[in-house]
């Protein structure tokens, strides 16, 4: 790798990109593609490509990454842990995402966005429909599993994958050596397939400050700051709940006894990815890699994460509790305590069916404004600044993601190792951490307990 470029002026400059910090590349992208596209304006959007590039690599690893991920983490432990996992991480993403709502629709109800504002004429626009709660459940199991992997049905696929798993981890437990043998020899191939989905994604985070900067250029500049102003009450409610969420975070790390600085150190560049992606299935890569960096299992991050990205929403909580507030005020309709509750049972439930892609949230907010019993005109007002609210609420779906991730591993034993892999430094493509094999059962950080930093 050393010897590959020709010349050496050209070498140094690239091997200084390498070394440069990510945080930092991304940090300048964000920014320097925030001031392009309100300075450039509509031009700006003609950097569409490279974002769109950015993102279409991010999902080409999402897949593969959840089947390979789950399958390892599943083989290497007790089907019946992985029940208790399983309960425990819900329940923290049902709790969270009620808190959320609860953040979202209080600040909404204190700030009160949208009175006197005028909703456009009649839109014709159709209300969006439920998918019912027991079609999405059937729907998890797949008819078939390579139909479920194209179609990108990540729930699908968790489920092929968690059998998968599991049925490995009987094969190796097998007293038939000839099947042992083979459960040995699958599960070696099944950790070599982690370590190869990692360092594309290594190799992908290389492009992502070029990915972060068209992103946001093109948000900013097919949005404009004339469509914030009017809005800019709702827009303040959502980021500022979603501050309030992640303050919530940090409180729950601190009970549980982990090191928040560290936490938002290995956290920073997933939320940066959401943040200008507004996919939290596309951040999937990123956050995963974080998850190890903060030495996660793959047996926890591997099944909390990828259920997150499709089940936990809490900054979409946040925005459909403070949007339908908005929608209510525009129409000059009193909520009632009744359509209140409605509201939080429609965001919480919604949440689990629907994927974490762009624009998912302006569905589920369609879904409870319906469900409300509100008029639908002005969710439209709220469409045209979509994308701005989509940045941050997809940046707190994906913290809270990683809270419970990081929560969780906590709480079990053997689940935090000290060798929490970093791919930032030189040589970091050859000296990968072979998933799970080689760290020490047990090995909890030290510097984890004392709340290093918190
Ligand atoms: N874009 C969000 C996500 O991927 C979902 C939403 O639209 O709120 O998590």
């Amino acid at each position: 790798m050393a010897d590959r470029s020709p010349k050496p002026s050209s070498r140094s400059l690239w091997r200084r990109y390498l070394d440069f910090p990510l945080i930092y590349k991304l940090a300048i992208a964000l920014v320097a593609g925030a001031v392009v596209g309100l300075a450039v304006g509509e031009p700006a959007t003609a950097l569409q490509p490279l974002g769109e590039v950015f993102l279409r690599l991010l999902q080409m690893l999402v897949m593969p990454l959840v089947v390979v991920t789950l399958i390892a983490g599943v083989s290497s432990i007790d089907p019946v842990r992985l029940g208790g996992i399983g309960l425990k991480v819900l329940v923290f993403y049902l709790a969270t995402s009620a808190v959320a709502i609860t953040v979202g629709l209080l600040a909404a109800l204190a700030v009160a966005p949208g009175t006197g504002l005028q909703a456009p004429g009649r839109t014709e626009q159709s209300p969006e429909q439920a998918p019912p709660v027991a079609q999405t459940l059937v729907e998890i199991v797949p008819e078939n599993p390579f139909a479920a992997l194209a179609e990108g049905n990540v729930l699908a696929v968790m489920f092929a994958a968690i059998a998968a798993g599991i049925a490995l981890a009987f094969m190796r437990a097998s007293s038939d050596e000839r099947i042992a043998g083979l459960g040995a020899l699958l599960r070696r191939g099944v950790d070599a397939g982690v370590e190869l989905v990692f360092v594309i994604v290594r190799g992908v985070l290389q492009y992502a400050p070029v990915g972060v900067f068209a992103l946001i250029a093109v948000v900013l500049a097919e949005t404009g700051v004339d469509a914030l102003v009017p809005l800019a009450k709702l827009t303040g409610v959502v980021y500022g709940g979603v501050a309030v969420q992640i303050g919530v975070y940090a409180a729950v790390l601190v009970l549980f006894r982990v090191g928040v600085r560290r936490f938002f150190a290995a956290a920073r560049e997933p939320m940066v990815t959401a943040f200008a992606t507004r996919s939290s299935s596309g951040t999937l890569p990123v956050s995963t890699r974080a998850a190890r960096r903060m030495g996660v299992d793959e047996g926890v991050y591997g099944f909390t994460l990828p259920l997150g990205a499709t089940v936990n929403m809490d900054g979409t909580a946040i925005y459909v509790g403070a949007a339908t507030v908005f929608v209510a005020n525009v129409a000059g309709v009193e909520l009632t305590v009744g359509q209140l509750l409605m509201v939080v049972l429609v965001g919480v439930l919604a949440s689990i069916g629907t994927a974490g892609v762009p624009g998912a949230g302006l569905i589920m907010l369609s879904l409870a404004v319906t469900q409300a019993g509100l008029p639908f005109g002005p969710v439209a007002l709220v469409a045209g600044i979509d994308a701005i609210l989509d940045m941050v609420r997809t940046m707190c779906n994906v913290t809270g993601d990683l809270t419970g991730t990081r929560v969780i591993a906590r709480t079990e034993r053997g689940m935090v190792h000290e060798s929490g892999e970093d791919g930032t430094g030189p040589g970091a493509g050859a000296a990968a951490v072979p998933a799970g094999a080689q760290r020490a059962e047990g090995a909890e950080p030290p510097g984890e307990d004392a709340g290093s930093g918190g």
